[in-house]
């Protein structure tokens, strides 16, 4: 006889942990299944922050951002084709997010930029280190100190529906490669994306044929499957994300980078673009170079900046200059023609003015040696479609009803991102919508009763 809970929440990323941590919370029974050995999916490689705006943070700092610019930023970023009512849910009440991670131990106490956004929104943590690492152990740490029953090396291979169309428990496949069944009153589907799939991303996008990733092995698009079978509707799912900053290895170089200073060149040693302008766009102007390809560089003063450098150095992913000749030398690039790119820019730093692309915001001269250069190119990063759900993360069938019990959140949904993620809107979506799915399930239980 099958074990009974409240949920089951189909993968530990960051949606499905903020989703186990709200429904105990609420007091109820839930058991998290995770495929994977460990937990934490792609959100542990989130590298930048998390985006919300009239947080107490951008207060503390001046920061004048409103909710109202986040959701003008969100929608322009994803070319207008966002659900709106999913953004307003989004943009309203990522503070909370913030606020709540903050409230179970994360100290997400600087605020940055990222590509898109008019004012620094990107919540970091306060050590200058990468958000997704401290947001899978605030939660995981908040999961474990709870006892919530986390399963890993526990795939779902299938959702289990009554006959009223309602969802009523899981099938498992176990390490041992046994399947057995949890009936459950609520199925909440956090099971991310599917930008590690080859097959799945040229079925939907067929130029992607070829192209690195830089998603975790498990972001297969099971999730978007499963929900298929028991009939709720998909959308956008041709819209996938390259990000343009990724090392040969698939090594993400976080777009903070680019924020604190760091500039890109071509293999002319030449810039060609505003280097804070949207995912899409960096990525397809860099498509336009010779070799397809571009390096990111920064000095010494934005490297004790932030952490993050060091850390790429460590890994190897640099090749480095004692000045900019030595650079070139490294790169391969004409060394006059990087040392002229150079100057234009300290120059038009200084006067506040980036005469060549229009910048908006040049945080360092760049005058301060040694330097650090790591190539890089476009790899799939984000599959913004997905299942569809509404406001209440309730998922939405093909009938256009919401299926009774079934509720999603995180990178297997669709709709929040539309054409294009901005970067921080990952975290801002998962934490928010995790909450979310994980009240609304409360509520569906708490109405059956
Ligand atoms: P999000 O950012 O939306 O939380 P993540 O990629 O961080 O997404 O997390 C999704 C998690 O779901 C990953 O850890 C992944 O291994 C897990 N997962 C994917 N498919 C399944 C499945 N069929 N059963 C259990 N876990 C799964």
């Amino acid at each position: 006889c099958a074990e009974t809970v409240d949920a089951v929440i189909i993968g530990a990323g960051g949606a499905g942990l903020s989703a186990a941590v709200t429904m105990h919370d609420l007091g109820h029974k839930v058991v998290v299944l995770e495929k994977m050995t460990m937990v934490g999916g792609n959100t542990t490689r989130a590298e930048g922050g998390i985006n919300a705006a009239e947080t107490e943070q951008q207060k503390k700092a001046g920061i004048p951002d409103t909710i109202e610019q986040f959701y003008q930023d969100t929608m322009k970023g994803g070319h207008n084709i966002n659900n709106p009512d999913l953004v307003r849910t989004l943009t309203t009440h990522a503070k909370d997010s913030v606020a709540w991670l903050d409230s179970l131990g994360a100290d997400l106490s600087v605020v940055g930029r990222a590509g898109g956004a008019k004012y620094p929104r990107a919540h970091r943590p306060h050590d200058g280190s990468a958000i997704g690492p401290v947001v899978v152990k605030t939660l995981y740490n908040a999961a474990k100190e709870r006892k919530i029953d986390i399963r890993t090396r526990s795939k779902a291979v299938d959702i289990l529906t009554g006959k009223d169309g309602a969802v009523a428990g899981v099938k498992v496949e176990s390490k041992d490669g046994k399947t057995y069944t949890i009936d459950a009153k609520t199925v909440v589907l956090a099971a991310g994306g599917f930008g590690a799939n080859q097959e799945l991303l040229v079925k939907y996008q067929p130029k992607l044929k070829g192209y690195a990733t830089t998603n975790h092995p498990g972001a297969t698009g099971d999730g978007i499957l499963l929900a298929e079978k028991v009939g709720a509707a998909l959308v956008d799912m041709e819209q996938i994300q390259a990000h343009p900053t990724a090392a040969p290895s698939g090594e993400l170089i976080s777009e903070s980078v680019r924020g604190d200073g760091a500039i890109l060149v071509n293999a002319e040693g030449k810039r060609f673009t505003n280097e804070l302008l949207t995912r899409d766009v960096v990525s397809n102007a860099e498509l336009q170079q010779p070799g397809k390809f571009a390096w990111v560089i920064w000095d010494d003063a934005t490297r004790q900046k932030a952490k993050l450098m060091d850390g790429y150095i460590k890994l190897g992913l640099t090749v480095t200059g004692k000045n900019l000749d030595e650079l070139a030398k490294a790169m391969n690039v004409p060394a006059d023609a990087l040392k002229a790119t150079f100057a234009t820019y300290a120059k038009d730093q200084k006067a506040g003015k980036d005469s060549q692309f229009g910048r908006p915001d040049m945080p360092q001269p760049l005058t301060s040696a040694p330097y650090w250069a790591v190539k890089v190119q476009p790899a799939v990063h984000h599959t913004m479609g997905g299942v569809k759900i509404n406001t209440k993360a309730e998922v939405i069938g093909t009938n256009g009803k919401p299926i009774p019990g079934f509720f999603a959140a995180g990178e297997v949904t669709g709709g929040v991102h539309g054409g294009n993620r901005l970067g921080g809107n990952a975290q801002a979506d998962i934490v928010t919508f995790g909450r979310i799915a994980g009240q609304s399930a409360d509520a569906f239980i708490k109405a059956a009763k």
